[in-house]
């Protein structure tokens, strides 16, 4: 066993133990306060730290980082000039080593600061679609590949890696596209818990042909527009498969191209989907809890939203599954309520204020 082994069987046996440890701890706890039909359902299922999408500001271009554990992978890293950037938020973030790098395809906006930040961070695995392209900028590329010993991984649809937690499905590219460099990007779903999020760099309508025909699941909470929000992606059968919750945008302020088109925001508000721009807002995070995404910091101006949600806080009755022995309450589709005993499962026909006045508190998953 080399040293580095030995290093990494030790971490594994500590953590281990630190599981089981804290596996016990919350088993009593969940004797004495009695939550333990609402924490059964869960476990397995979620595990660990909150999933971090960080849709990074880097201008006209796409960079993501994720983060679940301590693990972290890196999408794309923008134009060379913002190598710089990402590498410096990468080290905010507190990433010394990144398990996973996708270059999704050789376009200058994804792949420019790529070299820097291979640079900077020891990698673990490297994927990249299997599209040679004459540029200098990927010719570096794929030098300083070769020179820091890495292996290109090709991108094989269906294929699942892990991330901490959390696990990621490549989607695409599915097939050779010749010379259309946006539709051979590595596209995936990532997984936590109940919640997915898909990013597919910037494929067009034919490779979202097909990865819906390729029979993967499509459906997330959370989609990261492809190609910056241009109308050449994001056709509304696709919007239709993966109907997400809410779409991220990364777009520079500005720019040349339009992006993102009008017809591809009109098509996520025709469907009620809740938009967030790099251009506006600068670095976009989501954080997953495995059952609920969340945008802290982001203001969810959605009118629709907003209504929806008076309505259901004013007046609605027979809404709420009770459990009368937490005295706590659940939408009707949370996962939490499926899991109560029949003996304290109660339909409410109470008014989620009536509810609060005689005791009972909003489950803290559905946000009831
Ligand atoms: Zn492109
Ligand atoms: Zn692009």
């Amino acid at each position: 066993m080399t040293e580095k082994m030995a290093g990494k069987f030790y971490k594994r046996v500590l953590l281990a133990v630190i599981m089981m440890i804290s596996l016990m701890i919350t088993g009593c706890a969940g004797m004495e306060v009695s939550t333990g039909a609402d924490k059964s359902v869960t476990s397995g299922q979620r595990s660990g730290s909150d999933l971090k999408v960080h849709f990074i500001d880097v201008g006209q271009g796409d960079s993501a980082l994720i983060e679940k554990d301590g693990h972290y992978m890196l999408i794309d890293a923008g134009e060379r000039d913002q190598g710089q950037t990402v590498v410096s938020y990468l080290k905010n973030q507190g990433v010394e080593t990144l398990d996973y790098v996708i270059g999704t395809h050789p376009h200058s906006d994804h792949i420019g600061g790529l070299e820097t930040v291979i640079r900077a961070f020891p990698v673990e695995k490297i994927i990249m679609p299997q599209k040679a392209h004459t540029t200098k900028l990927y010719e570096h590329l794929l030098d300083t590949i070769e020179e820091k010993k890495l292996k290109i991984t090709l991108p094989e649809p269906g294929a699942v890696y892990e991330l901490g937690g959390a696990s990621f499905q490549i989607l695409g590219p599915d097939r050779d596209y010749g010379d259309d460099l946006n539709n051979w990007s590595v596209g995936i779903r990532l997984d936590y818990g109940s919640n997915s999020f898909v990013l597919c760099g910037d494929a067009e309508k034919g490779a979202e042909e097909d990865m819906m025909a390729n029979g993967l699941s499509l459906k997330a909470d959370v989609l990261k527009l492809s190609h910056h929000g241009s109308s050449t992606s994001s056709s509304g059968q696709f919007l239709d498969r993966v109907n997400p919750e809410y779409a991220v945008i990364s777009c520079g302020k500005n720019n040349d191209y339009g992006h993102p088109h009008k017809e591809t925001l009109e098509a996520l508000k025709k469907r009620n989907i809740k938009a967030f721009r790099t251009d506006q807002s600068g670095t976009i995070v989501a954080v997953s809890d495995g059952s609920k995404v969340t945008f802290p910091g982001q203001n969810i101006k959605d009118e629709n939203v907003s209504h929806t949600e008076n309505e259901k806080n004013a007046s609605q009755t027979g809404e709420y599954v009770i459990n009368t022995n937490t005295k706590k309450f659940h939408l009707p589709d949370c996962s939490l309520a499926a899991s109560i005993k029949a003996d304290n499962k109660k339909i409410s026909e109470e008014t989620r204020d009536e509810l609060i006045q005689m005791g009972y508190e909003p489950c803290k998953s559905c946000k009831p």
